[in-house]
């Protein structure tokens, strides 16, 4: 009565007999030979993926899309975007050749970053929106902090505890991560001459940054510091890892203006001179004037990507103001309309904070201090009104009269 079953691959419909190994499953077999199949045929897939994937986003970040992008955060500074979203294209595409294959000849080079230009010109704010962007971990490190390994201070491997922190420990994230390293204009050795003495907090910083800038497996302390010696070290590679370095570089345009002075000699002398525009020398920044500077060479050849930013005139803090997609108006706004009050600020009173930023020589950082000295006062009694307002406008009394109570000298930047 009993029928005898035939097992069956469920798949290709081999019976048993035909196979050699039948895999059952909930409700049905598979062969070995399906299997196979279904194995090569994944592979295949995820292979095409990977490479597909990395075409994406190759595709998503072109250079125009790249500072399209950051032209929603950061105003102006057309030229540093533009040098930043190739040197970023350029990263990528280097991370994505090394994932295609380790067999090819060519060897892309890495594009660390060095931005030249004052404080507060937006130096950190292009770095940390470009990590943003590409959702990558981020740090910034603070080079005047740093000494050679053996001196008090830090050593250059903290700059990445602070990475692995900001990638919540995943080696694998942070090794695609990008490092901001502020001020390297501070540990540029004092004069052009080698000292004999060693120069702890200059050129020692400078040698020891070589290595981590051009790509080496370093052994991390997870914490920072030498205060744990039992503390398990983690190994980070920094092949993948983009440095950009920032510095306001002092009197970098001395240099500049000197080398061009002394190129503009001979018959061309008369066309040069009137071809430079005085007024933006750092346009022509060039890898000498950053030797001439006090930077050693080896490390100006690590970061081969040199560009400036300008220092911000009258317009663009007044853009900064309401412009960026978190401009420090918005933010005032967002803040009040939490409190269900609109706030509106009269145009008057975004010249004055702006011709103040100007008269302290605060730059945007000064706009922020401003704008606090202004509207604190009513940011404290807002919450707590019986009555809330539904509405605020500053004007320009009003703000006069709140400066003129702040001390805004003491905000003053050295
Ligand atoms: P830097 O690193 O050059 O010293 P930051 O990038 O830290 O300066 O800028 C300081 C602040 O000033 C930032 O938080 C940002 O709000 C503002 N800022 C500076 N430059 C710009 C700019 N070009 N566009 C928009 N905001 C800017």
């Amino acid at each position: 009565m009993s029928k005898e079953t035939i097992l069956r691959c469920s798949m290709c419909g081999r019976d048993k007999k035909e196979t050699k190994i039948l895999i059952a499953g909930i409700n049905g077999h598979i062969c070995d030979n399906c299997v196979t199949q279904a194995y090569t045929i994944v592979k295949e897939e995820n292979g095409g993926n990977q490479k597909q994937q990395i075409q994406q986003a190759l595709n998503l970040l072109k250079p125009t899309a790249i500072k399209q992008k950051l032209d929603e955060y950061v105003i102006g500074q057309d030229d540093a975007k533009k040098v930043l979203s190739v040197a970023v294209y350029n990263h990528f595409k280097r991370i994505a050749h090394v994932a295609k294959s380790n067999t090819e000849e060519i060897e892309i080079d890495k594009s660390n970053l060095i931005l030249v230009g004052e404080t507060g010109t937006g130096k950190t704010l292009l770095a940390r929106t470009i990590a943003k962007m590409l959702n990558v971990p981020f740090c910034i490190a603070d080079a005047t902090v740093l000494t050679e390994a053996g001196y008090v201070g830090e050593d250059v491997e903290s700059i990445l505890t602070r990475l692995l922190q900001a990638a919540d420990y995943d080696v694998a994230a942070a090794e695609k991560g990008i490092v901001f390293i502020d001020e390297v204009d501070k540990i540029a050795r004092k004069s052009d001459n080698p000292s004999i003495s060693r120069d702890v907090s200059g050129e020692g910083v400078q040698q020891a940054m070589l290595k981590l800038l051009e790509g080496t497996i370093v052994n991390v302390p997870p914490q920072g510091g030498r205060k744990h010696p039992d503390a398990k070290m983690i190994q980070v590679n920094t092949k993948n890892i983009l440095f950009i370095c920032g510095g306001a570089f002092d009197g970098i345009e001395k240099k500049i203006a000197n080398r061009l002075n002394t190129q503009a000699v001979g018959y061309s002398a008369s066309v040069l001179a009137n071809e430079v525009d005085k007024t933006n020398l750092l346009q022509y920044i060039s890898p000498q004037d950053l030797k001439a500077f006090g930077l050693i060479p080896e490390l100006i050849g690590r970061l081969p990507v040199l560009t400036y930013l300008k220092p911000l005139d009258r317009a663009t803090l007044r853009s900064i103001l309401t412009e960026p997609k978190n401009a420090l108006i918005k933010q005032y706004a967002h803040l009040f309309k939490m409190e269900g009050c609109k706030l509106s600020v009269d145009e008057e009173v975004l010249n004055l904070i702006v011709d103040k930023a100007l008269e302290f020589k605060l730059g945007a950082r000064g706009l922020r201090s401003i704008c606090e000295a202004i509207i604190t006062d009513v940011m404290y009694t807002l919450p707590s009104e019986e009555k809330p307002t539904k509405q605020l406008t500053i004007t320009l009394d009003y703000a006069m009269q709140k400066l003129k109570n702040a001390r805004l000298t003491h905000l003053q930047v050295a």
